[in-house]
Protein backbone atom coordinates (compact mmCIF):
# COMPACT_ATOMS: atom_id res chain seq x y z
CA UNK A 1 0.00 0.00 0.00
CA UNK A 2 1.48 3.37 -0.91
CA UNK A 3 -0.07 6.66 -0.42
CA UNK A 4 1.05 10.41 -1.84
CA UNK A 5 2.93 12.33 1.25
CA UNK A 6 0.72 15.63 0.28
CA UNK A 7 -2.68 13.04 0.48
CA UNK A 8 -2.44 12.06 4.03
CA UNK A 9 -4.72 14.21 6.08
CA UNK A 10 -4.62 15.55 9.87
CA UNK A 11 -7.82 13.11 10.62
CA UNK A 12 -6.35 9.57 11.54
CA UNK A 13 -7.10 7.06 9.27
CA UNK A 14 -6.88 3.15 9.56
CA UNK A 15 -4.37 1.02 7.75
CA UNK A 16 -4.52 -2.67 7.82
CA UNK A 17 -2.14 -4.73 5.82
CA UNK A 18 -0.68 -8.14 5.73
CA UNK A 19 2.58 -9.93 4.75
CA UNK A 20 3.00 -13.16 4.72
CA UNK A 21 2.23 -14.17 8.26
CA UNK A 22 3.07 -11.14 9.36
CA UNK A 23 -0.19 -8.44 10.15
CA UNK A 24 0.73 -4.70 10.38
CA UNK A 25 -2.16 -2.34 11.38
CA UNK A 26 -2.69 1.03 13.41
CA UNK A 27 -3.43 4.75 12.39
CA UNK A 28 -1.35 7.57 10.55
CA UNK A 29 -2.44 11.09 10.58
CA UNK A 30 -0.28 14.23 9.39
CA UNK A 31 0.96 16.86 12.07
CA UNK A 32 2.58 18.86 10.12
CA UNK A 33 3.57 20.24 6.29
CA UNK A 34 6.25 17.67 6.29
CA UNK A 35 5.45 15.43 9.27
CA UNK A 36 3.20 12.20 9.37
CA UNK A 37 2.61 10.52 12.82
CA UNK A 38 2.03 6.50 12.43
CA UNK A 39 0.78 4.61 15.46
CA UNK A 40 1.34 0.73 14.37
CA UNK A 41 0.86 -2.98 16.11
CA UNK A 42 2.81 -5.53 14.39
CA UNK A 43 1.37 -9.01 15.12
CA UNK A 44 2.46 -12.67 13.61
CA UNK A 45 5.13 -14.97 13.12
CA UNK A 46 8.71 -14.18 11.60
CA UNK A 47 11.34 -16.31 10.78
CA UNK A 48 14.76 -15.32 12.29
CA UNK A 49 17.98 -16.96 12.71
CA UNK A 50 19.85 -18.11 16.22
CA UNK A 51 22.72 -15.69 16.63
CA UNK A 52 24.65 -18.78 18.17
CA UNK A 53 23.96 -22.00 15.81
CA UNK A 54 22.32 -20.37 12.71
CA UNK A 55 19.42 -21.84 13.17
CA UNK A 56 16.12 -20.70 11.33
CA UNK A 57 13.17 -20.47 13.34
CA UNK A 58 9.58 -19.00 13.92
CA UNK A 59 9.53 -15.94 16.90
CA UNK A 60 5.92 -14.63 18.08
CA UNK A 61 6.01 -11.06 17.34
CA UNK A 62 3.56 -8.62 19.21
CA UNK A 63 4.93 -5.30 19.25
CA UNK A 64 3.64 -1.38 18.88
CA UNK A 65 5.75 0.66 17.52
CA UNK A 66 5.23 4.39 16.86
CA UNK A 67 6.82 6.13 13.75
CA UNK A 68 7.19 9.62 12.76
CA UNK A 69 7.77 9.67 8.97
CA UNK A 70 9.31 12.75 7.46
CA UNK A 71 9.26 14.02 4.27
CA UNK A 72 12.63 14.96 3.40
CA UNK A 73 15.60 15.20 5.90
CA UNK A 74 13.74 15.06 9.48
CA UNK A 75 15.53 17.71 12.06
CA UNK A 76 16.14 16.10 15.20
CA UNK A 77 15.17 18.92 17.16
CA UNK A 78 11.87 17.66 16.45
CA UNK A 79 12.55 14.27 18.06
CA UNK A 80 10.90 12.67 20.63
CA UNK A 81 11.56 9.35 22.92
CA UNK A 82 10.25 5.88 21.62
CA UNK A 83 9.25 7.26 18.01
CA UNK A 84 11.02 5.40 15.34
CA UNK A 85 12.43 8.37 12.49
CA UNK A 86 11.43 7.31 9.42
CA UNK A 87 12.95 9.69 6.19
CA UNK A 88 10.85 9.21 3.25
CA UNK A 89 11.66 9.75 -0.44
CA UNK A 90 10.09 10.45 -3.43
CA UNK A 91 7.06 12.00 -1.48
CA UNK A 92 5.71 8.69 -1.17
CA UNK A 93 4.58 6.43 2.22
CA UNK A 94 4.98 2.96 1.37
CA UNK A 95 3.43 1.03 4.14
CA UNK A 96 4.87 -2.19 2.42
CA UNK A 97 8.33 -1.15 2.72
CA UNK A 98 7.91 0.71 6.52
CA UNK A 99 7.13 -2.77 7.70
CA UNK A 100 9.63 -4.72 5.80
CA UNK A 101 12.51 -2.17 7.41
CA UNK A 102 10.80 -3.14 10.82
CA UNK A 103 10.96 -6.81 10.49
CA UNK A 104 14.72 -6.80 9.47
CA UNK A 105 15.43 -4.10 12.08
CA UNK A 106 13.77 -7.36 14.48
CA UNK A 107 15.49 -10.12 12.55
CA UNK A 108 18.78 -8.28 13.46
CA UNK A 109 17.94 -8.75 17.23
CA UNK A 110 19.22 -11.04 19.43
CA UNK A 111 17.53 -14.63 18.75
CA UNK A 112 18.87 -17.97 19.88
CA UNK A 113 16.64 -21.24 19.15
CA UNK A 114 15.17 -23.09 22.20
CA UNK A 115 17.95 -25.25 21.88
CA UNK A 116 20.62 -23.39 22.43
CA UNK A 117 18.46 -21.90 25.05
CA UNK A 118 18.23 -25.02 27.08
CA UNK A 119 21.96 -25.34 26.51
CA UNK A 120 22.59 -22.39 28.28
CA UNK A 121 20.21 -23.06 31.07
CA UNK A 122 22.48 -26.29 31.65
CA UNK A 123 25.91 -24.34 32.02
CA UNK A 124 24.02 -21.42 34.11
CA UNK A 125 23.16 -24.76 36.49
CA UNK A 126 26.73 -26.32 36.16
CA UNK A 127 28.44 -23.26 37.27
ZN1 LIG B 1 20.52 -22.12 18.20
Amino acid sequence: MKIEFKKVQTVEKEFDIKLDSVEFSGTFCRISNNLIKLNSNIIGKLMVECCKCGEEHYINIDENQDFILSDGEFLSENAREGEMIIEIENHIVDFDELLLSELESIKSDYHICSNCQSNDNFIDIEY
